[in-house]
């Protein structure tokens, strides 16, 4: 079966007892014991949930790995993830990353000992010199949030297996539908579910996939100790999301190329970043590495942060908000909302200033969200 047809039936057979085409929502904490420590499969539904289960079979299946984990958040799940690193692991991680993702990677050096060394991979110099020293994960976001830059994902993962590190990509930008890692030997995927897999800025949540089946029952053990589970009625959302994932992300992406073509060349921008123009430093490693470029265009303005905030003022159709990845178009300031946790040095070092805005084009016609950032631009 080809991707768009997978999205809805890889994983998902109509329900034995009754038919129903879509998953029932299974409200309940706990399931009764035949006798104690004999059940029917389920137990409590923090260890395991049956809406639940559907959803990370559908995950795993997608990112064509051995099975998935569904949790309460993108980082609930990278909370998870580095829960298999103890005190003294290393960590070689891409630069630009989710501001949150960075938050807790300092946490987790501060309070529990893991060192973690941030290298700009778009050069693989860079990450061959940084795996001279023993690495536990190399972990990567491509293209990274905000600036949409890309790690050459054959290379890296060649680089980090000789170095005997596991290597983990955050796929929430791309999605199984425009790039799957495992395919390519990445060990785990993370995800946002929260953006593109659900799709209707109705949900948080998140998820990791595993490559082997190993990973995938050692991070199921510590999913259940954590315990940063969703609940069944979030599951079933994402699932819902995740049967239109295709078509959303053709729509996502004929959106960021209108408003991509409107905003490059213009004399009250700066520098436009966006995978899908033949202009962007790593077009050609997007076009090698993945199928589609996405719905994500970052644009940094001339007039620095004064400029930002006046073209937000004007924007009509985009609404000022965290997040992205939805049906409607959102638009956010880094350097003062998602990325405001990283300190202004470093977040300027690698190019996230206080003129960048970044915009989640989402599936309204490609010619209104054009119109509305020509007309905002004029107010800068
Ligand atoms: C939003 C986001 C996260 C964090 O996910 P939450 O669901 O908000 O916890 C992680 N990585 C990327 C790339 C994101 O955009």
């Amino acid at each position: 079966m080809r991707f768009d047809t997978r999205l809805l039936h890889d994983h998902q057979r109509p329900d034995p007892f009754t038919g129903a085409v879509n998953v029932p929502i299974y409200l309940s904490s706990t399931f009764r014991q035949i006798a104690p420590n004999r059940n029917q499969g389920w137990v409590y539904s923090r260890s395991g949930n049956p809406t639940r289960a559907a959803l990370e079979a559908a995950i795993g299946a997608l990112e064509s790995g051995a099975g998935g984990l569904a949790f309460s958040s993108g980082l609930g799940a990278l909370e998870t993830l580095l829960g298999a690193f103890p005190s003294g692991s290393r960590i070689v991680s891409v630069d630009d990353l989710y501001g949150g993702t960075w938050r807790l990677f300092e946490h987790h050096r501060r309070q529990f000992g893991l060192r973690i060394d941030y290298v700009d991979m778009s050069d693989l110099d860079r990450l061959r010199s940084a795996l001279r020293e023993r690495a536990d994960l190399v972990y990567v976001e491509t293209p990274t949030n905000p600036l949409l830059r890309l790690v050459d994902l054959d290379g890296a993962i060649a680089l980090a297996h000789r170095a005997r590190a596991r290597f983990a990509v955050d796929n929430t930008f791309a999605t199984p539908a425009l790039q799957r890692p495992i395919e390519r030997g990445a060990d785990i995927v993370l995800h946002s579910t929260t953006k593109y897999l659900g799709g209707h800025s109705d949900l948080v949540g998140g998820a990791l996939a595993l490559r082997s089946r190993r990973a995938l029952r050692d991070f199921a053990w510590l999913q259940n100790a954590i315990g940063a589970v969703p609940g069944p009625f979030d599951c079933y959302l994402a699932l819902r999301g995740l049967h239109t994932l295709g078509v959303r992300m053709r729509a996502h992406e004929q959106s960021a190329r209108a408003v991509a073509e409107v905003l490059e060349g213009h004399r009250r921008v700066e520098r436009v970043h966006y995978p899908g123009l033949s202009s962007h430093p790593q077009h050609r490693l997007a076009k090698r590495q993945m199928s589609g470029y996405g719905g994500i265009v970052s644009v940094e303005l001339a007039g620095g942060r004064r400029a930002a905030l006046a073209f937000l003022r004007k924007l009509r159709i985009f609404t000022l908000a965290e997040s992205l990845g939805a049906v409607e178009s959102l638009v956010d300031h880094p350097a003062s909302m998602t990325h405001a946790s990283v300190p202004r040095a470093e977040r300027e070092a690698h190019g996230v200033t206080e003129g960048l805005v970044r915009l989640s084009c989402g599936i309204e016609d490609p010619a209104d969200l054009a119109d509305d950032v020509r007309s905002a631009l004029r107010g800068t």
